[in-house]
């Protein structure tokens, strides 16, 4: 499983060859990120969990995100905490289940994690080629630890059976184009739009433009030649000849503005939230809501498994968190990961085996809709931990769950739903979304204006609204400071 260490930078190289069979013809219309894509995005994207603790800037050490993944699928997302580097919070979490696992982690791993990682016998380490975890960018006067450090993780590498590699696929043609247009369209920003005609409506480009300038900070390495420093010491010298590098650059800059056009799709913009219509129900802590920005961040990673569909229609993804009974070492809080999908056909089956006519097609036998698993169904079915009835857990769907999606969901034990609800009440032609109106003993969440209630008691705390990340739990929470917590208030 060795691979030559010389070889290793080109893996990125390789992948652009076989671009062609990644997606595109299989699904016929619509372009589709590949495996390798998703992993890497969700990494960058669990980087930026919203952070409850201050970060202390003495540290050199930079927030990671980690995607563990075992035979293809995904069975963890973390981290980093200001206790624990990401990789030791794999071993914490997985232990000796890490074995033949592929892990996807943001940054580079340090010695201290890359040892454990490699000793408890995974598969392979993909990371993201910027700075790295020890950051070699900053001018500490222990610079020359990370230095120390890279060599040791280099030693690490190359004596390892894991494979430790940089995975970067090229997107497909026109997946930039795509997803800024799917995600024009998608619930959230078609909600605000609706409910806000005389608003500028260029919010939506105006959120993008921000989030690229924010995230190309943290991914990305703006001088090419400090770029190419940090490629060297982390030994991957074989990137910094042309074309390679400036293939590298390339795909890490279009998967950054991919990550920032598909997390400005659930933006934080003005008074617009997850909310209970029916804020009656929200008295036992199960039916309370999770502050607004983890909410957020959560519905982003089920947007970003929406452009893994096989639907050539209609992209859906679906997570689902649970809340342990306290506050963990994962930077992720009291939630942990349960599981995810999207919608696709039967596992194992071949693309082919099915019909992908949509409604328009007369006969109704060679509908797609009675073989497409939907994406609940997919998180549900693959998920890696249980349920537990105790425990507040959640999916976060992009759309509206259908009517024979809600009986599952409520059966399995999941108390609440954050969703999209533009087709709430709609029959379509083959697939309708009435019980989701109507179901009770689960608690929706919506996106919707803040309710009024809320909206006057964040105007009274200017300060608060900085943030703008208040629902009316975690305000609740915030003046009853004695009652069990939102996840994250220490
Ligand atoms: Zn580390
Ligand atoms: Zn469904």
């Amino acid at each position: 499983m060795k691979e030559a260490g010389p070889m290793q930078g080109l893996e990125t190289a390789r992948a652009g060859r076989s671009v062609s069979t990644q997606t595109g013809s299989m699904t016929g219309q619509i372009p589709r990120l590949s495996k390798v894509n998703l992993f890497t995005l969700l990494s960058l994207w669990m980087e930026r969990f919203p952070v409850r603790e201050t970060p202390s800037q003495k540290s050199q050490v930079k927030r990671t995100g980690l995607v563990v993944v075992k035979n293809m699928k995904i069975v963890g997302l973390h981290c980093s905490s200001e206790d624990l580097h990401a990789g030791q919070i794999a071993l914490v979490k997985h232990g000796s289940r890490l074995k033949n696992c592929d892990l996807y982690f943001s940054r580079k791993p340090c010695s201290a994690c890359l040892k454990m990682i490699v000793n408890a016998g995974v598969n392979r380490i993909s990371y993201w080629p910027a700075d790295p975890e020890i950051s070699l960018l900053t001018e500490a006067s222990s610079s020359e630890d990370a230095k120390l450090d890279a060599k040791a993780a280099e030693r690490l590498k190359s004596n390892s059976r894991a494979h430790v590699c940089v995975l970067l696929q090229p997107l497909v043609c026109c997946m930039v184009q795509f997803v800024e247009e799917t995600s024009y369209k998608c619930d959230f920003i078609q909600k605000i739009t609706k409910a806000l005609p005389d608003a500028n409506i260029d919010f939506y480009s105006e959120c993008k433009q921000e989030r690229i300038k924010e995230y190309e900070m943290s991914f990305l390495v703006p001088n090419e030649e400090m770029h190419k420093q940090i490629l060297m010491t982390t030994g991957l010298e074989n990137l910094c000849e042309n074309p390679y590098f400036s293939n590298l650059r390339q795909n890490m800059k279009d998967l950054v503005l991919l990550l920032a056009t598909v997390a400005s799709s659930v933006p934080n913009f003005k008074h617009f939230g997850f909310y209970c219509s029916s804020p009656g129900q929200i008295n036992d802590i199960h039916n309370q809501s999770l502050p607004q920005d983890i909410a957020r961040h959560c519905m982003v990673q089920a947007r970003l498994l929406a452009y893994r569909t096989e639907d050539h229609k209609t992209g859906v993804g679906a997570v689902i968190w649970a809340e342990g009974k306290s506050r963990n070492c994962d930077g992720t809080g009291a939630l942990y990961f349960i599981g995810c999908g999207y919608n696709a056909f039967p596992v194992g089956s071949e693309y082919a085996d099915f019909p992908h006519m949509d409604d328009k097609q007369k006969d109704r036998e060679i509908r797609k809709f009675r073989y497409i698993i939907h994406a609940e169904q997919n998180a549900l079915t693959f998920r890696c931990q249980e349920i537990k009835p105790e425990e507040r857990s959640m999916i976060f769907v992009t759309k509206c769950p259908c009517d024979e999606c809600v009986p599952l969901i409520k059966g399995a034990g999941i108390k609440q739903i954050y969703a999209g609800d533009v087709d709430v009440g709609k029959k379509k032609a083959d697939i309708s979304y009435m019980r989701f109106g109507e179901l009770e003993g689960v608690s929706k969440f919506t996106w919707q204006l803040t309710p009024s209630g809320v909206y006057d008691l964040k105007q009274n705390e200017p300060e608060r609204r900085e943030n703008g990340l208040l629902g009316p739990v975690a305000l609740e929470n915030e003046r009853h400071p004695n009652k069990k917590l939102c996840l994250g208030n220490r």
